[in-house]
């Protein structure tokens, strides 16, 4: 195994020497472009930081799970590897949201459930343990301004009574039956791409549904599923959607990803889901460099030069690991592909907000509710309980999506707390008024996410780019939740490209 680049970056910075050649390895001092326009600046301006230049087989873009899943095993083969991440933390989408105490609660994603094979073999390496949402009571559905509790162990489970239930259910039984038909992770190949890419979500339910308590419904699905409407999304991605919530052997379904128990949210990560890429990053050590923000590749001779804040590498291979449209945001040349290229302006990222609301207790237990509702109005669609393993103290978490948290634009951090607890009133009474702090996550002024919890393909994207979500292009690589075939969305999915891409590229070398 060649030697890691950084670890030789640190020992020159220790040492104050310009350069230092090892086997596998260069990493030099040169002048930054900056400093080329000092000419410009009075006699007395400040020397212009030095870049570093360094080498290694392979770059990493971002230090998310699927940047740091693809260089774990990287590493594992022999190759030496650098990873290159924007922020000053690992994780990316995963995020421990501070408190305010010394304590975190899930900002990012949290939930892993059955067949996510991939983040629970990973979790387990990384010692990370699950426990139960808290899942014990009846749920609120919060609709038209009325406050009512369902049992969610019934044949509906985590679908709430409504008039329109049994409409809603035969639209749910189409929707999972045109899922078998879609090729898990190639949607495009389906017998009927081509026409259920050519109508929104929209569309489709309403001509498959008659009553508004369906319709709404099937709104709340996409909306709490992929926090954007259903005029923004594809059919085809819904379906390729539903089909990948599922493994090799199990074929995804709706239930599963809607669903508490048995379903996607049926668990969470002892400490905070953050300890999974934390502890992984830490494993890594120091061929992760944060703040360091890639802004341009250029594919020059069969490799790549990575330009990032401060640093250059060469490297043989490089992979970009991250949503297509914040990938968009780097310089390539010579130019990509056009279907990649135009993928990345064409495959948007939901928004999204986590809201939570810190109490003594989880007051609502005692009234025998799980702490989840589903809303049609105000400012939060649907929460849970995050609370930590042992009660000690109650944490509610409401999700403030697509369209209710652009409403939010703007607003002031008081205006969002207002408007969260509002919401948190209505479901569980007035006790939520009174929480002992608040905080709140919002995805889309993230600049290295630009929203949440997943990019999405309006119609007509998956059919006429989809292919290049994976297709390398030269020494190109692309990894992300986004080209991950099950699961695609998810932690695991995150996971699971990873692991493909650090393949590919072995294969490659
Ligand atoms: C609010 C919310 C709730 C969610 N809930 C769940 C859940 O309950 N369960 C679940 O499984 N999944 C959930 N998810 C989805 C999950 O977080 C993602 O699928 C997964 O974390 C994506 O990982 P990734 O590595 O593909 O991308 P990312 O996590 O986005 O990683 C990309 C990394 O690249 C970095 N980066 C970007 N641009 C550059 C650049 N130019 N130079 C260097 N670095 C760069 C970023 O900073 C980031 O660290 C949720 C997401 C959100 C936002």
């Amino acid at each position: 195994m060649e030697g890691f680049p950084l670890t030789r970056v640190s020992r020159r910075r220790l040492l104050g020497t310009g350069a230092l050649t090892a086997a596998g390895a260069v990493v030099s001092a040169a002048a930054a472009p900056a400093a080329a326009k000092s000419a410009t600046r009075p006699a007395t301006a400040p020397a212009a930081p030095m870049a570093e230049n360094a080498a290694a087989d392979v770059v990493i873009v971002g230090a998310g799970l699927s940047g740091l899943a693809a260089a774990r095993d990287l590493v594992a083969a022999g190759r030496s590897v650098l990873v290159l991440e924007a922020r000053e933390r690992p994780g990316g989408r995963v995020y421990g949201m501070p408190l305010g105490d010394g304590t975190t609660s899930e900002g990012g994603a949290e939930f892993i459930g059955p067949t996510q094979d991939r983040i629970a073999a990973l979790a387990k390496d990384m010692g990370v343990a699950t426990y139960p949402t808290y899942n014990t009571g009846k749920n609120v559905y919060y609709r038209n301004g009325r406050r009512s509790l369902y049992a969610t162990d019934g044949i509906l489970g985590a679908v709430p009574p409504d008039w329109g239930v049994v409409d809603l259910e035969v639209a749910l039984l189409k929707l999972g039956g045109m899922a078998k038909d879609v090729p898990v992770g190639q949607p495009w190949k389906a017998a009927k791409a081509e026409e259920w890419d050519a109508q929104t979500f929209y569309t489709w339910s309403r001509s498959n549904s008659l009553s508004s308590g369906a319709r709404f419904l099937m709104d709340e699905f996409v909306s709490s599923t992929l926090s954007v409407r259903s005029q923004d999304v594809s059919l085809l991605y819904v379906l390729n959607y539903i089909a990948s919530a599922g493994n090799e052997s199990n074929p995804g379904t709706v239930d599963r990803l809607i669903d508490t128990k048995g379903g996607a949210q049926e668990s969470r990560f002892v400490g905070g889901s953050q300890e999974v890429p934390v502890r992984l990053a830490a494993e890594l050590g120091d061929i992760i460099r944060y703040n360091t923000a890639v802004r341009a590749i250029s594919a020059d001779g069969g490799g790549v030069t990575v330009t990032a804040d401060g640093l250059t590498v060469s490297a043989k291979r490089v992979v970009v690991a991250m949503s297509p449209a914040i990938a968009g945001k780097i310089d390539f040349s010579p130019a990509l592909p056009a279907s990649r290229a135009q993928l990345m302006q064409r495959y948007p990222m939901g928004s999204i907000c986590k809201f939570v609301a810190v109490y003594d207790t989880p007051f609502w237990r005692a009234d025998e509710l799980t702490g989840q509702a589903v809303s049609d109005s105000g400012a939060i669609d649907a929460t849970f309980d995050n609370s930590p393993p042992d009660g000690s103290r109650g944490i509610m978490m409401g999700f403030m999506n697509q369209a209710n948290i652009r409403k939010l634009d703007g607003a002031s951090a008081d205006e969002v707390r207002t408007a969260g607890l509002a919401a948190f009133a209505n479901f569980f009474g007035d006790k939520a008024k009174s929480p002992v702090r608040t905080a709140f996550q919002r995805w889309d002024n993230e600049i290295w996410s630009g929203g949440g919890p997943v990019g999405i393909a309006p119609p007509g994207v998956l059919t006429g780019f989809g292919e290049a979500l994976r297709a390398p292009c030269g020494p190109i690589h692309w990894a992300g939740t986004e080209t991950s075939d099950y699961w695609t969305g998810y932690m695991d999915g995150a996971v699971r490209s990873g692991e493909r891409v650090a393949k590919e590229v072995e294969a490659a070398l």
